[in-house]
């Protein structure tokens, strides 16, 4: 099925380096090039995150820096490692459909638990208001239903998928907003402007070539600004006074 299906896509313009845009019920099938580009454009960060997160978790001074950087680390190297799976099955492997569509669903799974994970050290960490504080367990809740949202509808209403992205991904930041301590609110800024700005491409498929992997630089970028707003404001030794008691 899948070799018939890949000969579907007639060149563009673009040759090697894009495959034409297809139908919204239907999944683009890059260029060899840009399958290669997908993978690595993630891969490059496997490594770097999980030396990130280590680190992060020998700056812990207590408890709750350590869970919170136990969980940052596995949300940040996992969304790396999953789309770096899934995106090379999706190359190599393509006889292997079932394998593939489960990886695809997992790679869109891995988001909301990445969103949740990058707000829980900025919510375990910071003091917040008796509401604000519930946003702690309610950004998990979030990833769970999105995540069951991907099982039962994965690919059916793309656009769905990317409202609840962007409500995951901007919800909680309202009550970052409210906190006392205003320190790396820039940085959760700009990081934020990224992914953002990253959805662009991950729309783009067949429109600009390895729109995909530009996509997951934008990711790559957002998720290292945010990374360096952690280390720098909640972990670093000499901000440990601004911390209140939890
Ligand atoms: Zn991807």
């Amino acid at each position: 099925m899948s070799k018939t299906y890949n000969m579907d896509f007639k060149r563009t313009k673009y040759g090697r380096f894009m495959n034409n845009r297809v139908p919204s019920n239907k999944r683009y099938q890059p260029t060899e090039y840009e399958h290669a580009a997908n993978c690595a454009t993630h891969a490059l960060w496997i490594i770097p995150s999980i030396l990130g997160s280590s680190l992060l978790h020998f700056l812990s001074d207590d408890q709750w820096e350590t869970i919170s950087a136990w969980i940052y680390g596995f949300g940040l190297s996992g969304l790396f490692i999953v789309s770096t799976v899934f995106h090379t099955i999706s190359w190599k492997k393509s006889h292997l459909r079932m394998v593939e569509h489960c990886f695809h669903m997992c790679d869109r799974m891995v988001i909301y638990f990445f969103i949740a994970a990058s707000y829980a050290p900025w919510l375990n960490l910071r003091e917040l208001g008796p509401w604000a504080s519930h946003m702690r367990w309610v950004i998990w809740i979030m990833a769970s239903v999105g995540t069951a949202y991907v099982f039962f509808f994965h690919e059916r209403y793309k656009i769905v998928e990317l409202i609840c992205y962007t409500v995951m991904g901007v919800f909680p930041a309202l009550v970052i907003l409210s906190m006392a301590d205003r320190d790396g609110l820039f940085e959760l800024i700009v990081g934020g402007m990224f992914y953002c700005l990253g959805m662009v491409f991950f729309k783009s498929d067949g429109l600009i070539p390895f729109a995909h992997a530009i996509w997951h630089l934008f990711v790559a970028i957002g998720a290292g600004i945010h990374y360096y707003a952690i280390w720098r404001y909640l972990y670093t030794p000499g901000t440990s006074e601004m911390k209140t008691s939890r």
